[in-house]
């Protein structure tokens, strides 16, 4: 029996994560959850799951009403307040696999303390590598955790490699990857109508049911600009080594191009409970409860080269990938606060890509060697998007 800490438990890979989990009352059992503020969802996932933990955060009197909503479950969950909290249900000695889903730079913490752990960390939460990819996997050697992607591209890649690739992509035959892209929603609008985007529009995606901010960034594509770097550190792959492609259907879910010509691929129907379950049975497979791929259904499956005019995001991704130090981190931090405010209409959507290219034009990057320099250069980050912000804001009503 594995026990399994979620972090995240509440979003849609949390709840995808349960999901399979429930299908497997056998091997699987839940030890701890953990939400950022839907108290009932968790409360619920308590009642079903029964773990020993749940983690909310400690600033309002959101543990409280959990605390009264598990007693008149009758749920014996004990309940865990703070960010501390999180490391140590993520590290503890009594749960084996972490799933690791908190959404952005609040995920990193958890999740290192979990590689540290030598956990088996199942990373949904690419955040963590864009910010720290060295630190990161540094974690997971020292500390002997097993890492498996669980992001939809990287699973499909960790499946089409050769067991050995950590012995370097060139040496066992890996010419290139290719992570493939639906192109998100807004692939065929015309660039004058992208002014106009809403939230709820951005959030729609024609493929993936996600949250808010990975649907974001999907749209703009800084989705597959962070998925680039979270290849290179994985992988160990070289920026030129990695290219992407789009491919509207998102049935090839990314490919491996060997050096004798070779191309193997992992296809499926889009659902992440596919990726979720491989990393819960590996190296084993189970059943996920996802419907078999139909390809005389599908009928077609396309492919076109990116335009970097209409996602100029992926230029941004690899250009700080090659600037390295911080560089990435700060990228991500500044993502983080324009998707925000996009989703609070204090931003458009076509302002996203420029207001990060004036960021990082600006911005100075360090080495970025130890975890608390990675948190400063993104705390700066952040205070020199939201001083843009309110620069551009001020000018556009002068
Ligand atoms: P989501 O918004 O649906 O869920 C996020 C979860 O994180 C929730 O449980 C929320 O309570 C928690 N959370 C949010 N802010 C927090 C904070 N400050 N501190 C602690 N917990 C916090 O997001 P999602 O779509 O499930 O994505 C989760 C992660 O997985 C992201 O990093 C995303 O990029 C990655 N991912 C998601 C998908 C997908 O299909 N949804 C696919 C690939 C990768
Ligand atoms: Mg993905």
């Amino acid at each position: 029996m594995k026990k399994i800490t979620i972090l995240g438990s509440t979003g849609s890979i949390g709840a995808s994560t349960l999901d399979v989990i429930a299908r497997h009352p056998d091997r699987f059992e839940v030890f701890a959850l953990s939400a950022h503020s839907r108290v009932e969802e968790l409360a619920q996932q308590c009642k079903k799951f029964q773990p020993r933990y749940a983690v909310l955060p400690a600033n309002n009197d959101l543990p409280a009403q959990l605390k009264t909503r598990l007693r008149e479950l009758g749920a014996k969950t004990e309940v865990l307040v703070g960010a501390t909290a999180l490391e140590t249900i993520a590290a503890h000695t009594d749960t084996d696999y972490v799933m690791a889903a908190i959404v952005g730079a609040a995920g990193l913490a958890p999740s290192l303390a979990a590689a540290r752990a030598g956990k088996r960390v199942l990373l949904a939460n690419k955040e963590a590598l864009v910010m720290a990819g060295q630190l990161f996997m540094d974690a997971v050697k020292e500390g002997g955790a097993t890492l498996l992607p669980i992001d939809s591209e990287h699973n499909a890649i960790f499946q089409s490699l050769p067991r050995n690739y950590a012995d370097g992509l060139l040496k066992v035959g890996v010419k290139k990857i290719t992570l493939t892209a639906s192109g998100g929603p807004f692939r065929k609008h015309a660039l004058s109508e992208l002014k106009n985007i809403t939230p709820d529009e951005a959030c729609a995606h024609p493929n993936w049911v996600m949250g808010r901010k990975i649907s974001v960034d999907s749209a703009t594509m800084m989705n597959k600009g962070l998925e680039v770097i979270e290849a290179r550190w994985l992988f160990d792959a070289k920026p030129e080594q990695i290219e992407v492609v789009i491919h509207p259907q998102s049935i090839i879910h990314s490919m491996v191009e060997y050096l004798d010509g070779s191309v193997i691929a992992q296809l499926g129907n889009p659902d992440m409970r596919t990726p979720i379950a491989y990393g819960l049975g590996f190296p084993e497979r189970i059943d996920a409860g996802v419907a078999m791929l139909d390809l005389a259904r599908a009928g077609k499956l396309e492919f076109e080269a990116l335009d970097d005019a209409r996602f100029p995001c992926v230029r941004l991704a690899y250009e700080a990938m090659r600037r390295g130090g911080t560089a990435a981190a700060q990228l991500n931090a500044a993502n983080e606060i324009a998707v925000e405010a996009f989703l609070h209409h204090q931003l458009a959507f076509v302002d996203i890509a420029s207001l990060l290219e004036e960021v990082m034009t600006t911005i100075s990057v360090t080495e970025g060697t130890s975890l608390d320099e990675i948190l400063v250069a993104d705390a700066y980050a952040r205070t020199a998007t939201k001083t843009k912000l309110i620069e551009r804001r001020t000018l556009s009503r002068l």
